[in-house]
């Protein structure tokens, strides 16, 4: 259906609730790609009850519904994308709370939280445990969702519990026992992490703000951060014998690095890293990954699958 003909029917579909409804809203300046077209309506709920409500009217309308975090992990198309994009960066689902005793280490924050002001926070405060994240651009959803990480850890070492809010817009509690944290995923039901609880440690704020400056230093001496990318393109795959082998590394040895198709480049500091243009097109970056994929297969006969989720108008993926 085309945008005009959507964005009335679901500004009426949400009146009386408490949100923001953005019409035909640009996600470029929402992405780090900084690429890609208008979602049919961005909602931002200003609580809890406000997006429960929204994904039940949404669910009963047949409205497809996807959450957005920072984006820093996400590819949209040039033509953008149906239906309602959800952010969660109004109210409590940007703030955090450590316990109330201060001494438990434990500290619940909303799931459109900014990552890296939290974890520049706990530091500040001597509590271990988020320095993994660091350099990493997330919302804290977006980083559970993706189970972010890399050398140093991942986020899925201190997930203690979610608030977990279907597509019928109900909410349930799961337990850090029920939810299986694995390399660059989780496994959770189709949702969005509306909040969690994360379990810190006690240690010296001086120790934990020099691994975060450590780490920092090394993600800035091995990726291009401060260029429009989101992060690994690939996963790192694992081969017949079970080894995992750096997805950079077949990009590289198969001449990719430095490429270039349009707008988009493979980075020549990080093979795994696709930077674009600024005003560039999402369609530059989906040519270069196809053309990057059957060079690896040509060069050492395995599939890259992508890291970076990809939306686009008329296909369910990353819809709730
Ligand atoms: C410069 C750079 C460096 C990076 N380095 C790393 C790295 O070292 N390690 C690493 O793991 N990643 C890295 N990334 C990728 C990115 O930071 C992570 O994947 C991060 O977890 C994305 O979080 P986000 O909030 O931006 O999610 P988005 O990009 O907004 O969304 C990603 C996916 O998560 C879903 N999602 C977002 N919020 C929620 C929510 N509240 N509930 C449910 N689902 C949600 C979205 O629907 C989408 O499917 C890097 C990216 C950049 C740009």
């Amino acid at each position: 259906m085309p945008a005009e003909a959507m964005t009335t029917p679901l500004t009426n579909l949400l009146e009386g609730l408490s949100v923001e409804v953005h019409p035909d809203a640009p996600l470029a300046p929402l992405t780090w790609f900084g690429v890609g077209g208008c979602c049919d309506a961005l909602v931002r709920p200003l609580d809890l009850p406000a997006l429960q409500e929204t994904l039940r009217r949404c669910r009963a309308a047949g409205v497809s519904v996807r959450v957005l975090g920072s984006g820093a992990n996400l590819l949209v198309d040039d033509a953008g994308v149906d239906g309602v994009v959800l952010r969660l960066d109004r109210g409590a689902f940007t703030a955090w709370t450590f316990d109330a005793d201060g001494a438990s280490g434990r500290v619940r924050a909303g799931g459109g939280a900014d990552m890296s002001k939290l974890m520049h926070e706990a530091a500040r405060l001597g509590w271990a445990g988020l320095e993994a994240m660091s350099g990493i651009p997330a919302s804290v959803g977006g980083a559970i969702w993706m189970n972010a990480g890399g050398k140093f850890g991942a986020i899925g070492d201190v997930v203690d519990s979610i608030t977990l809010v279907n597509g019928e817009g109900v909410a349930s509690t799961v337990a850090r026992d029920a939810i299986r944290f694995a390399y660059r995923h989780t496994e959770l039901p189709r949702g969005i992490v509306a909040e969690a609880c994360m379990q810190l440690r006690r240690d010296d704020a001086s120790a934990v703000r020099d691994r975060v400056r450590d780490h920092m230093r090394y993600k800035k001496a091995s990726q291009p951060m401060a260029e429009h990318s989101a992060g690994c393109m690939f996963r790192n795959p694992t081969l017949p014998s079970g080894e995992r082998v750096s997805a950079g590394m077949l990009i590289d040895r198969a001449g990719w690095k430095g490429r270039r198709e349009g707008s988009a480049h493979v980075s020549p500091t990080h093979a795994n890293f696709i930077c674009v243009d600024p005003g560039g097109r999402a369609a530059d970056v989906r040519r270069l990954v196809e053309a990057i994929m059957a060079g690896v297969r040509e060069a050492h006969g395995v599939t890259l699958q992508t890291e970076v989720a990809f939306w686009k108008r008329g296909d369910r993926a990353g819809a709730i």
